[in-house]
């Protein structure tokens, strides 16, 4: 694994804008913006501004922060139209993939902690 400051990663770089990037949500403490090379039709990427390497260098400390970023997952997916809706006879539609990639066997390419928010209508041409 490359050595990743926040000097040099890419996903600081883009919360603090001097990255461009498609925004769907923005507050203190987190950005979520659209995957470059997205999976499906909702495809999303949740980040703490914090500078944090991958979910396996997290810290009891982090678990607040963790908490947040998991709560909001299922608002942006419901603003993003891929939420989950029960339905009064009890059915169920819509719903989405959420991930976290963490280390080279994990399939991580980017080191600074992320949740995919994967969603919308099937078929998607991008499994993960
Ligand atoms: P991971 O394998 O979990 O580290 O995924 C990193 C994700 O970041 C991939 O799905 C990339 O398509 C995405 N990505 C990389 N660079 C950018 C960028 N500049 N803007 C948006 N998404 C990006
Ligand atoms: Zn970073």
């Amino acid at each position: 694994m490359n050595e990743v400051s926040v000097d040099n990663c890419i996903f600081c770089k883009i919360a603090s804008k001097q990255i461009p990037s498609s925004v769907v949500y923005e507050d203190e403490e987190f950005l979520a913006f659209k995957d470059i090379h997205p999976a499906a039709p909702v495809h999303v990427l949740i980040i703490p501004k914090l500078h944090i390497d991958t979910l396996s260098t997290t810290q009891v400390e982090h678990i607040p922060l963790l908490g947040k970023m998991l709560e909001l997952v299922p608002k942006l997916a419901h603003e993003l139209g891929c939420g989950l809706v029960r339905h009064s006879d009890g059915s169920l539609t819509g719903g989405y993939k959420t991930l976290i990639n963490t280390g080279p066997d994990g399939g991580q390419e980017v080191y600074h902690l992320h949740i995919h928010l994967i969603g919308g209508p099937k078929p998607w041409h991008g499994q993960r």
